[in-house]
């Protein structure tokens, strides 16, 4: 079963930027586990503008600044990913939207993921943020996990996020807001009533995770929205056990 699974900034970094290590220590743990028991896993990491926030103390006050953090934030985002899984090689894999609309180099990036899977090497994607500038910015991590899972014929789409699904309102205003765990189609209305929220550094919410399902969707893989915080909540996902998650079913099963 080939899984992408989208990890936030909000995941791994504190309200300050830096990495928190024991919540990378808990997601790479179960990325050893899925990996070692046959499921071929392909991750989506953000962090790198959060981590480059975290070491340098600097706030972008533009987008150069927030590439030039993102530099240096990513080589430190690869470094905690290979501490906490000294026994997978991790991959480095930089994208731009140029890369998944032009035909050569999709088919390369396509190419060399299936080889690092066929490896058993862990390939970890982020958006190539120094060369990526506004109108050629996919923009958000959540649809570049979905256009991957694309690109690689996913089974499954796994958004891991700060919240543990969809709810009829915002939860943290509307006490009465209740959780919905499956969704058959992402409508339009869907999109429109969830337009703002997101976290400090991270450029999601919970729009660009349906516009990421719906994607997903549309190419036939279904999704699912967690909370990257619940323990264990990769092996709970892909072996089907009961968790507070929000499903969207793919096409054919729509
Ligand atoms: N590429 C950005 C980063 O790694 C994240 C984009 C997003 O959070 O969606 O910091």
């Amino acid at each position: 079963m080939r899984v992408v699974v989208k990890i936030g900034t909000s995941s791994i970094c504190g309200d300050d930027g830096l990495l928190m290590d024991d919540r990378v220590q808990h997601l790479a743990g179960q990325m050893a586990w899925a990996c070692q028991n046959g499921y071929e896993l392909i991750v989506v990491s953000s962090g790198a503008v959060g981590a480059g926030i975290g070491r340098t103390g600097r706030h972008p006050h533009d987008l150069i600044e927030k590439q030039a953090l993102a530099a240096i934030g990513q080589a430190r985002l690869m470094q905690a990913y290979q501490r906490h899984l000294p026994d997978i090689a991790v991959a480095q894999i930089l994208l731009t939207r140029a890369d998944l609309e032009h035909e050569e180099r999709r088919g390369n990036s396509s190419n060399t993921i299936k080889r690092l899977l066929a490896w058993g090497a862990l390939p970890v994607v982020n958006e190539n943020d120094t060369v990526a500038h506004e109108e050629i910015r996919i923009g958000d991590n959540d649809t570049l996990a979905a256009r991957v899972a694309e690109l690689v014929q996913a089974d499954l789409l796994i958004l891991l996020s700060d919240v543990d699904g969809l709810y009829t309102e915002d939860p943290r205003t509307a006490p009465h807001a209740e959780h919905i765990s499956r969704v058959r189609w992402v409508t339009q209305e869907m999109l429109a009533q969830n337009s703002g929220a997101r976290g400090p550094w991270g450029t999601g919410g919970v729009h660009t995770k349906l516009q990421a399902a719906a994607m997903a969707q549309k190419s036939g893989i279904p999704t699912v929205l967690a909370d990257s915080q619940t323990l264990g909540v990769l092996q709970h996902l892909l072996q089907g056990e009961p968790l507070r998650a929000t499903y969207f079913l793919s096409q054919p099963e729509a």
